[in-house]
């Protein structure tokens, strides 16, 4: 049985893991990459395996790290099912319809201005484009990828084939998003079991549910986003989140928080909401300026099986955790214009690294405003707008035009929707027996080693850190 790393591994983008049992042939994942030009370039590699021959893929989630490829795959002759849960389904589709929209407009500006000037390579200070950065797919490729889901409910073992058998689980991280049990009948007839993390929840964050612990594995692949970092508490967070709000209302600066459509946006929504229900903040304007988002918000709204505890008691009590007095959901683009004349406003916009989107023109109108506060509640992946501002960059380069940073910044990384070292390890541990070996994808690649190799020695078990396209045989 061979397994085959085609992405996410030393790097947080790009998922893909490729399964060959002998007789069946899987992908877990098929995620686009994203950040700097020469990670993105990747995208229009061809894949490392033949996408007519895959049997099926499976998806943990809606990001589009992990589902951004799979009109790729599609086109290219994949005729199987994906697998996932309902709400990973209905995301994707508005996750991928977005995407594809966004590259067309992307493609078409750089295509005028390429005919304007000699065509050159920009500079990645942009998120910039190249001359082969034409979209990787279009609208109409969205609805063939969404019309071959298969939908399962999280706890319920199917089989695939004879061999092959899956089970989801809960793995807390955004809405429907799974962790993958799958039971393998090698061709000597032993079964061996591979668990793969997905993206793993933190615990205690708000909506979804805590991650599932597994008991059993012969081999796991492990997310290790923040395998080098402690979160601070939700409380604190909550704490350090109100505080911001609250220094901003009194010095009528506007708060600019770019924020993930799926996932961060209703988590932001859901902690305001509470504060203006309960009276803790009062006439505050909030503006959720991102149709993606709006529609991603309605998508949580049918699926309240698949919250946690305290949400669904919200609900009960006639609380709409994500309507509250004061929010204006933005629809068009000129609503999203009108917003530059505000003060004391708080923005929610995408995209969440500040690559594109309407927080872009957010961050120009506001950036060199002392009384600004942006609040980062997502991972800002190198070679982003959004990571060179958290890193403190004092001058940054927005749409060809340099400016200087006065705003204040804050991360809440206890927004994450990542578990942080703590969580990862105690995940880990909760394996009954410890698998053969563990394999630390889905990280920066100092973070996964370093992560990996104190886990290695706390649990003395094997751990790999596999490359890119590396292919492992499975015993
Ligand atoms: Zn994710």
């Amino acid at each position: 049985m061979k397994l085959k790393f085609c992405g996410g591994v030393r790097t947080v983008t790009g998922s893909c893991y490729y399964l060959d049992t002998g007789s069946y042939k899987l992908l877990v994942e098929c995620g686009a990459f994203q950040g700097k030009d020469d990670v993105e370039r990747l995208n229009y590699e061809p894949f490392p395996f033949n996408p007519s021959e895959i049997d099926a893929v499976i998806l943990t989630h809606a990001h589009y790290d992990h589902c951004g490829r799979l009109p790729v795959l599609v086109k290219q002759g994949f005729k199987g099912k994906i697998i996932s849960t309902q709400p990973t389904r209905d995301l994707t589709k508005i996750i991928l319809l977005d995407a594809a929209r966004l590259q067309k407009e992307e493609y078409s500006r750089w295509e005028s201005r390429s005919k304007a000037e000699k065509p050159k390579k920009e500079s990645s200070e942009e998120g910039a484009l190249f001359m082969e950065k034409r979209p990787l797919f279009l609208e109409e490729d969205v609805q063939p990828v969404i019309d071959l889901f298969d939908v399962y409910p999280y706890g319920s073992s199917v089989h695939l084939s004879k061999d092959v058998e899956f089970r989801l689980r809960d793995a807390g991280h955004i809405l429907g998003s799974s962790i993958v049990e799958l039971w393998i009948k090698t061709a000597e007839g032993r079964e061996r079991k591979i668990v793969f993390s997905g993206d793993l929840g933190q615990p205690g964050i708000r909506i979804v549910r805590d991650p599932d612990l597994i008991r059993e594995a012969d081999y796991v692949v492990c997310e290790s986003t923040y395998g080098n970092r402690l979160h601070k508490s939700k409380d604190e967070t909550i704490l350090e989140f109100l505080s911001i709000l609250k220094q901003a209302q009194e010095q009528n600066g506007n708060v600019l928080i770019p924020a993930f459509a799926i996932g961060r946006s209703q988590e932001v929504l859901y902690e305001i909401n509470l504060f203006v229900e309960n009276k803790i903040l009062e006439n505050l304007p909030v503006y959720l300026d991102s149709p993606m988002a709006k529609e991603a918000t309605n998508i949580y709204k049918q699926y309240p099986t698949f919250y946690d505890e305290d949400a669904r008691r919200l609900l009960e009590k006639g609380d709409d955790p994500f309507q509250f007095p004061g929010l204006v959901f933005v629809n068009s683009a000129e609503e999203s214009k009108r917003l530059i004349s505000k003060q004391g406003i708080v923005i929610i916009a995408g995209s969440g690294m500040c690559t594109g989107g309407r927080i872009v023109h957010h961050i120009k109108n506001n950036i060199e405003k002392e009384n600004t506060h942006m609040i980062f509640v997502g991972y800002q992946v190198d070679g982003t707008l959004g990571r060179r501002i958290v890193d403190r960059t004092p001058e940054v380069k927005i749409m060809g035009k340099q400016y200087s940073v006065r705003a204040q910044i804050h991360t809440l990384g206890g927004f994450s929707a990542h578990g942080d070292q703590r969580d990862l390890r105690y995940w880990l541990r909760s394996f009954g027996h410890t698998p053969k070996k563990i394999f630390m994808v889905h990280g920066d690649e100092e973070i996964s080693i370093g992560f990996g190799t104190n886990i290695q020695s706390e649990l003395k078990v094997e751990v790999d850190i596999p490359k890119l396209n590396e292919e492992v045989e499975l015993k």
